[in-house]
């Protein structure tokens, strides 16, 4: 079975995508940490992202896997771990006109649909549910106010984790930069041409802001029986 999850930055979709998982023991799929590591490998080879034909040979080329790891999912990138270094400014920057390329869009979508046809998979980015996997078994799209996002965000920075109640002190200048920053990459994302972030008229939409962690993979489980089923499965096992 796919689960698409779809929403903008921060709107706490990979700690949802990752928890209903693992619960209902379906594969985890961050599309946004492969279009990450093509932003990384260009940072990397001295490919400025906004050269199309450059960055779309890097895409065309890399080799992205995912491995397990004690804080969850790994990333190499041709064979080197850039788990955290995918997630530093530097790479938030670049990605967004690396996702706009549509080369790039070809390249990761091709593998993102190999892996669904792999088994049971639940996928995480911006155009799962239209474009990845348009006939998947159930659709999400997952928001929350600016505001939300970017205190979670932010907190995630300082090593908290509001997803699991963690709360930490952060900075108000460091927020307002993140909220800035997503801004600006939602922006991006949902004006680009290639498949723009836009929920699919047949997803479900979950407005995160005022709803717990535990709230919201509950309510993505309750929206399919077999995804109960298997949750209930994998509670009593
Ligand atoms: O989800 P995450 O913040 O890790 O995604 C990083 C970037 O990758 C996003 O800002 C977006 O530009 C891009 N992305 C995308 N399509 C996806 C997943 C992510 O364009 N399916």
């Amino acid at each position: 079975m796919i689960v698409a999850i779809d929403g903008p930055s921060g709107s706490g979709k990979s700690s949802v995508a990752r928890e209903v998982a693992r619960r209902c023991g379906l594969t985890y799929l961050d599309t946004g940490a492969m279009y990450r590591s093509v932003a990384w490998a260009c940072l990397e080879r001295g490919v400025d992202p906004e050269d199309a034909p450059a960055v779309a040979r890097v895409a065309e080329g890399v080799r992205i896997e995912f491995a397990p790891g004690e804080d969850g999912q790994r990333v190499l990138v041709d064979g080197t771990d850039a788990t955290a270094a995918i997630r530093t400014p530097e790479v938030e920057l670049a990605v967004s006109p690396v996702s706009a390329n549509p080369r790039v869009r070809e390249v990761m979508v091709a593998l993102q649909r190999a892996a669904g046809e792999r088994g049971d998979v639940v996928a995480e980015g911006r155009d799962i549910g239209t474009v990845v996997f348009p006939a998947a078994d159930v659709k999400v799209f997952l928001s929350a106010s600016p505001e939300a996002r970017a205190r979670r965000r932010a907190v995630q920075r300082q090593g908290g984790n509001l997803a699991c109640g963690r709360d930490v002190a952060v900075d108000a200048e460091a927020e307002r930069k993140i909220l800035a920053d997503l801004m600006r990459r939602d922006a991006y994302d949902s004006s680009r041409e290639a498949s723009p972030l836009r929920p699919a008229d047949d997803a479900r939409h979950i407005d995160s802001s005022d709803l717990t962690f535990e709230e919201v993979v509950r309510a993505v489980v309750s929206l399919s029986p077999e995804l109960s089923a298997r949750a209930s499965e994998g509670a009593a096992s």
